[in-house]
């Protein structure tokens, strides 16, 4: 059975930056595999289209260029704020503006979305609302542990279930 629309996708991989050589990312080797249902939109389109074809045992090595992957830094998506908008009672709470945080916000229409703190001042913070990924390269490497049809309920619930994916 081979990798094509439809079908449950566990694999194993390294994921490094810009060359197999690079900084390490993330990697499951030692943990559980990646499990996804293939075609359906979860993954990064370029990463599916490497594994396509591809069967069970199977191994693979391919950068993907930000551009593809999670987009190009963008220096406007970096935006200064006033401190204040962090009070609550009238006080910042304790480390909540540190650099390399992750705030989860609401804006005013109730939309949930995240920040990083990349500056703290006196009176105003930087926010950047690129995705932490953005303007990074990406290799990925690893083997294709199992391929099979995926059930009515996963392609209903749109992920895994089982290994490599939701347990419920
Ligand atoms: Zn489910």
């Amino acid at each position: 059975m081979v990798i094509e629309p439809k079908k449950v996708v566990l694999v194993h991989y390294t994921l490094t930056e810009s060359t197999a050589d690079g900084q390490q990312i993330e990697s499951t080797n030692g943990g559980e595999p990646l499990g996804f249902i293939f075609g359906v939109g979860m993954m990064i389109p370029d990463f599916e289209s490497n594994l396509l074809g591809l069967k069970a045992g199977d191994t693979f090595a391919f950068g993907i260029k930000a551009a593809n992957a999670y987009g190009e830094y963008d220096e406007s998506a970096l935006v200064e704020v006033p401190k204040n908008m962090f009070e609550s009672d009238g006080k910042i709470p304790d480390g909540l503006l540190e650099v390399g945080r992750v705030l989860p916000l609401t804006d005013q229409q109730g939309n949930h979305f995240q920040g990083t703190v990349a500056w703290v001042g006196l009176e105003k913070v930087k926010l950047d609302f690129n995705h932490p990924m953005a303007g990074v390269d990406l290799f990925f490497s690893g083997q294709v542990e199992q391929v099979r049809d995926a059930d009515p309920m996963e392609l209903e619930h749109g992920h895994v279930h089982g290994s490599g994916g939701h347990h419920h």
